[in-house]
């Protein structure tokens, strides 16, 4: 998410430390014209193109890194401004953290994935720069905290019905004190040698379809947003290809986003191909959305979601932070 800048525009913009340039010249992956760098948005935003990751997990939910050691990675790559979106928790937030932020010289502002429904479907909502001592936001994370555990429940149950062995304190010592979820189901599962990998897992019992993908306990799309935009953050929608919807859908599913007052889009989420950037700026331009984008970091080692180094945003995209800078 770092610029490279043209020369032109280079001159009158923030040096970029040598360190930072290290970065820079790694190549994530070729996206072609399209997004080669942030630049201005437009002659209308002169703001200077700031490097950002907006999605990534800590082990506060299904991450493996402590949220001090998020920043400290992040700030290695380069990054100014960033956001922990773990799912539905911000118990990754502390006075202690923001302090730390501080004296790293990164923006950390404040950020949740929240786990929604909308026509059946599972959705995931990003929540950024809320009010963190909003009451009903607070609320709301209890909520979700507690539908994590009854669906953690559930899914036991489902597991043990299909002839795994699985108790659910097993799966809530692997969660820690984290937002417990399907990635600690399937990690119980491969531990404890009943599937080959997390991926096998998912594909057969947990992911998407399948009898351990338990949607019932989340809440509607709409109560989402309200929550996250009640307590005045930027409500985003998560990774938006992979529902797997049509387009006809998936615009379905943003004109109702935008009704209930969402307001972004990740345009960049991860490693991605330039044809999908491109359909998702599309969408962001259509229903005048701002930007987001994010690496949806989770593990070291794993160059699809590498923290802080999912490419540019494409230059006619308005960047979310514009909202709040
Ligand atoms: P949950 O929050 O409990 O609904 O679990 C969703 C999480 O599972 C996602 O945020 C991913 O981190 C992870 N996940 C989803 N699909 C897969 C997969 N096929 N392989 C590994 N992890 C996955
Ligand atoms: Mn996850
Ligand atoms: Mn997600
Ligand atoms: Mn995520």
């Amino acid at each position: 998410m770092r610029a490279v800048l043209p020369q032109s525009q280079s001159e009158s913009l923030p040096q970029v430390s040598a360190e930072t340039q290290r970065y820079d010249e790694i190549p994530f992956f070729n996206c072609g014209d399209l997004c080669t760098v942030v630049t201005l948005k437009s002659a209308a935003f002169m703001s200077a193109p700031r490097a950002f990751d907006f999605h990534c997990h800590s082990l506060f939910s299904d991450g493996s890194l402590a949220p001090f050691e998020l920043l400290m990675l992040a700030k290695e790559r380069g990054v100014e401004l960033m956001a922990i979106t773990d799912h539905d928790t911000v118990n990754g937030y502390s006075q202690t953290l923001q302090t730390q932020a501080v004296e790293l010289g990164l923006e950390l502002i404040s950020g949740c994935e929240i786990s929604c429904h909308w026509q059946r479907r599972g959705i995931h909502v990003v929540g950024l720069n809320m009010n963190l001592n909003d009451p009903g936001f607070r609320q709301a994370m209890q909520a979700q905290g507690q539908a994590r555990l009854s669906r953690a429940e559930s899914i036991t149950a489902v597991l043990q019905r299909l002839g795994f062995e699985v108790e659910l304190t097993q799966v809530q010592s692997l969660a820690g004190n984290g937002t417990i979820g399907r990635p600690h189901f399937a990690r119980h599962l491969v531990d404890t040698g009943q599937m080959s990998s997390m991926s096998t897992a998912f594909k057969r019992v947990l992911g998407s379809g399948k009898p351990g993908d338990i949607k019932a306990n989340w809440p509607t799309l709409e109560t989402a947003i309200a929550w996250i935009t009640g307590a005045g953050g930027v409500a985003v929608l998560a990774h938006p290809l992979k529902y797997k919807m049509t387009i006809t859908k998936l615009r379905s599913l943003l004109a109702d986003f935008v009704q209930a007052g969402g307001q972004g889009i990740e345009v960049v989420t991860g490693h991605q191909e330039p044809s999908k950037v491109r359909t998702l700026m599309d969408l962001a331009l259509r229903y005048d959305l701002y930007a987001s984008a994010g690496s949806d970091f989770h593990h070291p080692g794993q160059p699809w979601a590498a923290l802080g180094q999912a490419q540019s945003l494409p230059n006619s995209c308005q960047p979310v932070w514009e909202h709040w800078s």
